[in-house]
């Protein structure tokens, strides 16, 4: 880890602001998944028990720049505190005299959570002003959102150079587990892509295959390859103008001898709804009219066979429609077959679920907190939340 942390500075007595991902699900004014408050726990204690003046800052959902009743903070304040043990004093605003006061009353170890950070509209466009404002704020600034590290906003780039700037526990980790990925993974090393587009992931998928051994495909992109080979999907969801990249991203693989492996079955049916009719058919054999909506068994098995004996795996993308069963069948049964010999990392939002739903989180080594930050990362490109920290 060549950045700096919350290890590498001196917090005791400072006021430390620290860029958390607080972007959790509401319900009826309540945090229906805690699972994100929780990650951030470790930075969070960590900094209290060192006697350090800590203010959270954090977005929630697409307030478009303006308040909205239904995105602020309150609700996360009051799971925080009860995860904490501590009070956490919940601010109506996230800059100005009053957070300033406010701040300047904080003893060591006190928790201050500003605002949700997008309802300024300065926040987005990486308003120097509103990163000045949040600069006032503090001695030190900490990034534990690894999520949104991939955008450059005024909470996580603009105020980062105004300050020391260093990285969370949460942070530190997920920047260590994708590292090693691009460094030094140990080999076989076996990705596993799905989703929806290929168009989606062109970038990582470039990436990739410069540094796997095995290739798996599956979902809905996998439909685009066995298009671009040749085979008739019927009406699955498919990206015509991604074809000639698809046949590119074989070709590339045949050259530099990656083992590139698309589905050989597919579920299908005659359309969406739940209760639909459908089968396993060959990819060869996909009926007119009809879509794929999941790989099919023998395609789990192969699958299955290359990652288990794989040293390190990389997932992104279920395998199908999986958010409507019985088309989650491939994903979960993958997920459960995932190699405790093997080193594990899985992100994206709709992954992470899955993987969730098949009762397998825990065995995973890294589940990533960031999907487009992920994704990027993997590209080999610099995120610019994380480069703006300071360098050991
Ligand atoms: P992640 O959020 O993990 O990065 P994506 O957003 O790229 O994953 O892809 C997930 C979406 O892809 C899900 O909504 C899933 O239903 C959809 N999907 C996967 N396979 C298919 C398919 N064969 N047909 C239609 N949708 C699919
Ligand atoms: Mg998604």
């Amino acid at each position: 880890m060549t950045k700096k942390t919350v290890k590498d500075v001196e917090v005791r007595g400072k006021r430390v602001l620290v860029r958390v991902d607080f972007n959790v699900p509401l319900k009826d004014g309540k945090v229906t998944d805690d699972t994100r408050l929780r990650a951030a726990l470790p930075t969070i204690e960590y900094l209290c028990q060192q006697g350090a003046k800590v203010i959270l800052v954090s977005h929630l959902g697409r307030p478009k720049g303006a308040p909205d009743e239904s995105l602020r903070l309150d609700p996360v304040a009051q799971r925080l505190e009860e995860l904490l043990g501590r009070p956490v004093r919940k601010l109506d605003s996230c800059v100005g005299p009053e957070v300033e006061e406010a701040v300047a009353a904080l003893n060591p170890g006190d928790v201050l959570l500003l605002e949700n950070i997008r309802f300024h509209p300065g926040e987005t466009k990486n308003d120097p002003e509103l990163a000045q404002g949040l600069a006032k704020l503090c001695d030190i600034y900490v990034n534990d959102a690894f999520g949104t590290a991939h955008r450059a906003h005024a909470s996580t780039v603009g105020v980062a150079k105004l300050r020391p700037a260093v990285a969370g526990f949460l942070m530190a980790k997920e920047i260590e587990a994708l590292s090693r990925l691009l460094t030094s993974p140990a080999r076989p090393f076996v990705a596993l892509i799905g989703g929806a587009k290929i168009s989606d992931k062109i970038g990582v998928l470039r990436s990739l295959l410069t540094r796997v051994d095995s290739l798996l495909i599956g979902g809905g992109m996998a439909n685009t390859f066995l298009a671009a080979q040749g085979y008739n999907l019927g009406r699955s969801l498919l990206e015509p103008d991604q074809l000639e990249q698809a046949r590119s991203i074989m070709e590339e693989a045949r050259e530099r001898g990656v083992n590139l492996v698309l589905p050989r079955d597919l579920v299908v049916a005659a359309n969406k709804e739940a209760g639909a009719e459908h089968r396993v058919v060959p990819v060869n054999e996909v009926p007119e009219g009809w879509m794929a909506l999941d790989v099919g068994p023998a395609t789990v098995e192969e699958f299955c066979r290359i990652l288990a004996g794989a040293r390190t795996i990389f997932w992104n993308g279920p395998l199908g429609y999986f958010e409507q069963p019985p088309y989650d069948a491939g994903t979960v049964a993958v997920a459960r077959a995932l190699p405790a010999t093997a080193e594990t990392i899985v992100g994206g939002g709709d992954t992470v679920a899955a993987v969730t739903r098949a009762g397998v989180a825990d065995r995973i080594t890294h589940i990533s907190t960031g999907g487009g930050a992920s994704l990027e990362f993997l590209e080999g490109k610099e995120l610019p939340g994380i480069a703006v920290l300071e360098d050991k």
